[in-house]
């Protein structure tokens, strides 16, 4: 099966008020780069995990007015599901300025659960667990320009439609393997992670000898 969005709403800024989004959100970025101190952030993807996908366009690195996505990104009571949520959440932080919390990482689930495999990209976790193949090929497009193409609109979309379902298939094989604690442990340490990442520490494991 190939991924498709049931619908794609694309914004300008923020996200428009009045969406629930229920206990659990998937959020994706895209950035200009790898480095957040010197790569914006252009684009924030988000969906209930419904098969529709909002995105929030940044024209003129302006910030200021994502008062919506802010919110929704510190809301307490909506689980906010990446896949690699380290890079997300240091980027969150940076330009939107908030700590995003709770976070669920589909990567690091992955990681604890598919010990079977050292194949943990979105692409290949999204293929074993749910069954659809994700189309890569915009990964490294130029994510500022001022109209998304419907290239690169359907991409953004697709990091965000399945971690839901990945997240469930994932969660039931942390439970079979008695590892949900350890995860959520490493879950709820990822703000700290990030917070390391920007300031300096990102190559270097503290935790080691
Ligand atoms: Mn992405």
């Amino acid at each position: 099966m190939k991924s498709k969005a049931k619908s794609i709403e694309i914004h300008q800024g923020d996200l428009p008020g009045g969406l629930d989004f229920g206990s659990s959100v998937a959020v994706d970025s895209e950035t200009l780069g790898l480095k957040p101190h010197r790569d914006r952030l252009c684009v924030v993807q988000v969906s209930a995990g419904d098969g529709v996908c909002h995105l929030v366009q940044f024209p003129g690195a302006d910030y200021g007015k994502a008062d919506n996505l802010k919110a929704l990104m510190a809301d307490d009571g909506v689980t906010k599901i990446f896949h690699y949520a380290r890079f997300d959440v240091a980027v969150i932080r940076k330009y939107l300025g908030v700590v995003c919390t709770p976070v669920y990482c589909t990567k690091i689930a992955s990681r604890l659960a598919r010990t079977y495999t050292s194949n943990h990209g979105l692409k290949d976790v999204c293929r074993e667990l749910v069954g659809v193949d994700m189309n890569k090929e915009q990964q490294s497009s130029d994510w500022a320009v001022e109209t998304l193409s419907p290239a690169q609109a359907e991409y953004a979309a697709a990091d965000v439609l399945y971690l839901h379902q990945i997240r469930n298939r994932l969660d039931e094989m942390l439970e079979r393997d008695g590892r949900r604690e350890l995860a959520s442990a490493c879950f709820e340490f990822l703000t700290t992670r990030a917070d390391l990442d920007l300031a300096g520490w990102g190559e270097e494991d503290i935790f080691s000898h």
